[in-house]
């Protein structure tokens, strides 16, 4: 089931309009004449990337005579009942009314979550004022202007919480994480997996059942289940001349990136980022999986501040596409370093569940426009009005303006680069969606 929201509030503060607005559409019923029996008002609306059911219960209100109390009737109550959320309007100009009030006391009854928005804001004098609506006790009002389209994007933060169960794949906390290990043969991945399903042996003891199936083995950080992805299927091997020669078993690096929500890439400290290691990254990078650097063997090393300094500038500049990714240099001989890697996973998965909210990516955008702005395109401007992110596990960002499958590639990995710095994205690849569209608010 989707996310339902239903619109509230008094007579006349812009309910249908909001409605309207989000729906997209007109709609052809004309307004609660006496005696037109209507049924709910109910249609799928978008606003940025969250798409919801939403009902108008601006018909359910009676012109005539009464109390609000009574005019708030079954109907408004019913639909209040079958929403998830309540987006409670008021009218900006009135300040908080009498009616505003009673409605209030309803929806603290119904128990259901609230979220307050000041309709009618498009003066500056209005919007100074609105903060008085707080004392209705559903926290500070967003500001809106239904008729003008203002205020959406903040509408759409205080909405996206709620409706992150359906449009993006959440989290489960309880499903373990799961985790493989890739990279050449030999650089230690049969002793990395043996290490760590060692520690988790020594940790939960040989009797505590631990079953391990030919693709999985359990194992746990930090509190939450693993499961790891068994390296056995990554060797091949061929015969050159005579000689056994261990090969990567392309498909089965494929199968275990896929497998996997973190991606270890093992590369081995006396011969780090080859050409084979590059391709195995971008692979997992291409698969939009979370990523870690693990550079085994460090045992070996003998000028390890300095070589560690080189392999984190290596990283940066062979694969941009991973830039600042967590880089681990550890031992799976002697279990040196192997704490690090554990921290390094959460870490990448973070950054791979991150949702920035809509307001924090427009004025990074905005900053990141007036440091450096899209350059024009044979005389033409590139114009990028609005961003929001459309999906988490990687993350993905919507870009909406003009003109924008001109954007250069370079101009696609400046924005990255920042969004990575500002909100921390580690560790994960970036998308971008680019939409041309002049009004993101906009059904498709
Ligand atoms: P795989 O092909 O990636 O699974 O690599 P293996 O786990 O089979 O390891 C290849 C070789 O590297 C073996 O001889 C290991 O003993 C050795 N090796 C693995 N990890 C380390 C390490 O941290 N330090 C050292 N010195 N040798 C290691």
């Amino acid at each position: 089931m989707g996310l339902t929201i239903a619109i509230v509030g008094r007579p006349n503060v812009g309910k249908s309009a909001l409605f309207n607005r989000l729906a997209g559409r007109r709609l052809a019923i004309v307004h609660g004449q006496a005696g037109i029996t209507r049924d709910w008002n109910e249609a799928d609306a978008q606003l940025g990337h969250v798409s919801f059911r939403l009902i108008d219960t601006a018909g359910f209100e009676h012109a005539e005579a009464g109390s609000l109390s009574q005019r708030m009737t079954a109907q408004t109550m019913d639909a209040i009942a079958r929403a998830d959320l309540c987006l409670f309007l008021v009218d900006a100009r009135d300040g908080v009314t009498a009616g505003d009030e009673i409605i209030a006391a309803a929806l603290r009854r119904a128990g259901k979550p609230v979220i307050l928005a000041a309709n009618k804001c498009e003066s500056r004098a209005v919007r100074d004022t609105i903060h008085e609506a707080s004392s209705l006790g559903f926290g500070e009002p967003i500001a809106l202007s239904a008729e003008h389209g203002q205020g959406l994007a903040e509408l759409l933060d205080a909405i996206a919480p709620y409706a992150s169960e359906d449009e993006i794949e959440a989290e489960e906390p309880d499903k373990p994480l799961k985790i493989a290990i890739v990279g050449r043969p030999n650089t230690g991945k049969s002793s990395l997996f043996n290490r760590l399903l060692g520690e988790a042996r020594a940790l939960t003891g040989p009797e505590a059942g631990i079953t391990r199936d030919a693709i999985a083995a359990p194992w746990a950080i930090g509190g939450r289940q693993v499961l790891l992805h068994d390296t056995a299927g990554l060797r091949k091997r061929a015969r050159v001349a005579g000689h056994e020669i261990e090969e990567l078993s392309v498909a089965g690096t494929l199968n275990a990136i896929r497998f996997a929500a973190c991606v270890i890439v093992l590369i081995d400290a006396g011969a780090p980022f080859e050409k084979q290691d590059l391709a195995i990254a971008d692979l997992v990078a291409h698969e939009g999986r979370a990523v870690v650097f693990a550079v085994n063997k460090w045992d070996l090393v003998p000028n390890k501040q300095s070589k560690r300094k080189t392999l984190r500038e290596d990283l940066d500049r062979l694969l941009p596409q991973l830039a600042g990714a967590p880089l681990v240099t550890l031992s799976a001989l002697t279990g040196e370093g192997i704490e690090k890697l554990s921290e390094a996973i959460l870490e990448a998965d973070k950054a791979w569940n991150t949702h920035v909210p809509t307001a924090q990516l427009n004025r990074f955008l905005a900053g990141a426009l007036e440091r450096h702005p899209p350059p024009a395109i044979s005389g033409r401007r590139v114009r990028i009005r609005y961003m929001t992110q459309a999906k988490t596990r990687p993350p993905g960002f919507a870009l909406f303006g003009n003109q924008l499958k001109a954007l250069p590639q370079s101009y696609l990995r400046y924005l990255q680069k920042g969004l990575r710095e500002d909100f921390g994205l580690k560790g994960t690849p970036i998308r971008f969606v680019l939409r041309t569209s002049k009004n993101p608010f906009a059904k498709a």
